[in-house]
């Protein structure tokens, strides 16, 4: 679509871009027409992102190492999205994540401070690093998307750490979109259910089959269809609409919530296998 599309030329600063929902939200930015900032924790697998956007050199899309865990990181990575594009970003999705799954009787501190570090103070680091830069520049307009998970919403066995990070980056997400509504930035969370990404490839076949089967339409989601919805809330199709979740799980919500039980056998064979 080119600079013509509905993104026309902004520039989209995408974290976790080099695997996963990630990916496919700077896919589907980019087939939007912006000029996507691809950033992740492994260069190298944001430049290949990048490289797959345009056959065509930096400056049209851009990509950065980043850890999101560290301000020192946030605040060098929103500086060189500015410098490379002389704009800050007007759209931000934060995707990077990771999970440390334990039963909560056995869950290590360590993982549970890791999981909060990238999950929920990362958001909150790179919310905050862009949002500054928005401001300082008086931009009229800017989006910011935070992937949360459904599992913020409903729990989930094994996930307790996980879990919480998520709760987390829902009332972050409220609370920002409180704060930044009068500089016209806007920010809202996607909720995905179980979506086929490296994250979920580790989940043994036999327990991928469970959720699947709480699903009705029988399946888990696939990235870009995460991505889809990123695309809509980033863009000025979205204008109206501000503090919202949006749940992305066909319905899987209803089946956790009413079923909590359901999947703990599967995830003891689960957290085995990992
Ligand atoms: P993924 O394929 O593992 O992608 C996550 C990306 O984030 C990876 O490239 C990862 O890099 C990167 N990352 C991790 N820690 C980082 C850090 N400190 N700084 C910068 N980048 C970092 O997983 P995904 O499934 O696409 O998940 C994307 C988001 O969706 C996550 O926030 C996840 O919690 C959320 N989500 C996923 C699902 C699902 O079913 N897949 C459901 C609900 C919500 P490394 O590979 O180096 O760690």
């Amino acid at each position: 679509m080119g600079s013509a599309g509905r993104l026309g030329g902004v520039v989209a600063l995408v974290t976790g871009g080099g695997s996963g929902i990630g990916r496919a939200v700077c896919v589907r930015l980019a087939r939007d027409g912006a000029r996507v900032a691809v950033a992740d924790r492994d260069g190298g697998w944001a430049g290949e992102v990048r490289e797959g956007l345009s056959p065509t050199p930096p400056p049209l899309h851009a990509a950065f190492a980043v850890d999101v865990a560290s301000q020192d990181s946030v605040d060098a990575m929103v500086a060189r999205v500015q410098d490379h594009f002389g704009t800050p970003p007007s759209i931000c999705v934060t995707c990077a994540g990771v999970t440390r799954d334990e039963f909560l009787l056995r869950l290590p501190h360590n993982h549970f401070d890791e999981v909060l570090s990238v999950n929920l103070k990362g958001t909150f680091l790179v919310t905050q690093a862009v949002a500054r830069a928005m401001v300082a520049v008086g931009a009229a307009r800017g989006s910011i998307v935070h992937v949360g998970s459904i599992v913020g919403k409903v729990g989930n066995v094994g996930q307790a750490n996980y879990a919480a990070s998520k709760s987390g980056v829902e009332g972050l997400m409220r609370s920002c979109a409180k704060e930044l509504g009068r500089f016209g930035i806007r920010c809202n969370a996607v909720l995905p259910g179980f979506i086929r990404t490296p994250m979920t490839a580790r989940v043994p076949s036999k327990v991928i089959g469970k959720f699947a089967a709480l699903v009705p339409m029988g399946r888990l989601g696939q990235p870009e269809e995460v991505a889809d919805v990123c695309a809509f809330l980033a863009s000025e199709d979205s204008a109206y609409i501000t503090g919202a979740s949006v749940e992305v799980t066909a319905l899987l919500r209803e089946r956790l919530t009413s079923q909590p039980n359901h999947l703990i056998g599967s995830l003891t064979d689960c957290s085995r296998a990992t």
